[in-house]
């Protein structure tokens, strides 16, 4: 548990948001009104708080797009494929599979040794740097797990073949139908379910074939999930810009405005912003973001934090940070309540509840 009274001695924190966002490395913490009066009361009277109830955890374990960059270009946002940890409750679920879950699998087995762990898996969608993480995540190599994987079919053949295909040999010498844990795969039907104490919603992404973005409600706070979403220039209308694949893609024929409430109001945006203005020109109907729509977006629907996510593989660091800059002017001169940052690896956002 964070020590809430060291935080706000820290040297780095600002004012945002008519919020104090405090950022200790790579923490960022949203303290609300009733921690801050906690806070006042034990720093006056020398009394120790009530306990609260455990923060959502939200950590990020891939931020890039495509295929996973190592290297020394890379290293402040990191270079391994889609994958976000989320804790609530008594929940841990993941989002997506890409190679950042072969990080989270190393750290559940530091945390958890000999203990089982009860992990729930929601994909997007089944491109390879959404799933390429899960034959190397070794709590599947430990009999005493439970894995529920969910996605929608999005190939015909069904997910499971899906899953087990990028593991059959000659690709991978272990079959997923042969590791230990007790995996179940699951396709979804419905649109809303429930995954213990949280609210799981998904909706239709523009993207290439099947592809959703999911939202997650706990304890009143919230995090979407668009990590391949393509938002359309109003320069540009949906005929021009949906290629033969991009045709089939239910979300882009579903439009902005049903995304924007789907993800209305949300604490914590993370979407795909891949592309700045003039590289999504030579990009249209590629079923990804450029960062100027994506930050209007958050905009339009109220997102409170947007953070720029699925980073191209051909942008350095320096390139990521200048997007950044772009995208935190953008929302500056358009609004005075998003704060925008960039995923990188490692970064972790604690939401009290
Ligand atoms: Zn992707
Ligand atoms: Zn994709």
């Amino acid at each position: 548990m964070l020590n809430a009274r060291k935080l706000f001695k820290t040297p780095r924190h600002w004012t945002c948001c008519n919020e104090l966002i405090a950022n200790r490395g790579n923490i960022h913490i949203w303290p609300d009104r009733r921690i801050r009066l906690v806070m006042s009361s034990s720093q006056t009277s020398g009394v120790s708080s009530a306990p609260r109830a455990t923060p959502v955890r939200i950590k990020f374990w891939g931020v890039r797009g495509s295929i996973p960059t190592p290297g020394p270009t890379t290293l402040e946002y990191g270079g391994n494929t889609s994958c976000i940890e989320v804790r609530a409750g008594d929940q841990i679920v993941i989002l997506d599979a890409g190679t950042g879950l072969r990080l989270l699998g190393r750290e559940l087995l530091a945390e958890f040794g000999e203990r089982p762990m009860n992990l729930t898996l929601l994909l997007t969608h089944t491109h390879w740097d959404h799933i390429q993480g899960l034959p190397f995540f070794l709590p599947v190599y430990q009999p005493n797990n439970q894995l529920r994987i969910l996605g929608y079919e999005g190939a015909r053949s069904g997910l499971q073949s899906v899953l087990s295909s990028q593991m059959e040999s000659p690709f991978f010498p272990i079959g997923l139908n042969e590791v230990p844990a007790n995996i179940k795969i699951e396709e979804l039907k419905e649109w809303e379910f429930e995954l213990g104490s949280v609210r799981a919603r998904a909706c239709y992404a523009c993207h290439p074939g099947v592809c959703v973005g999911y939202r997650l409600d706990v304890a009143g706070r919230s995090i979407a999930f668009f990590p391949d979403n393509e938002l359309q220039h109003d320069s540009h209308p949906p005929s021009e810009l949906i290629t033969k694949r991009m045709r089939r893609s239910a979300g882009c024929q579903n439009g902005e405005q049903k995304l924007a409430e789907f993800v209305r109001g949300v604490d914590v945006l993370v979407m795909d912003s891949q592309y700045d203005a003039e590289e999504y020109e030579q990009h249209i109907g590629w079923g990804h973001g450029c960062v100027d729509k994506v930050v209007a977006l958050a905009i339009e629907a109220g997102a409170r934090h947007l953070y720029l996510f699925h980073h191209d593989p051909n942008h350095d660091d320096a390139k990521i940070t200048e997007m950044l800059t772009h995208a935190r002017k953008l929302a500056a001169t358009k609004s005075n309540t998003l704060r925008v940052d960039a995923a990188r690896e490692g970064l972790t956002l604690e939401l009290p509840v």
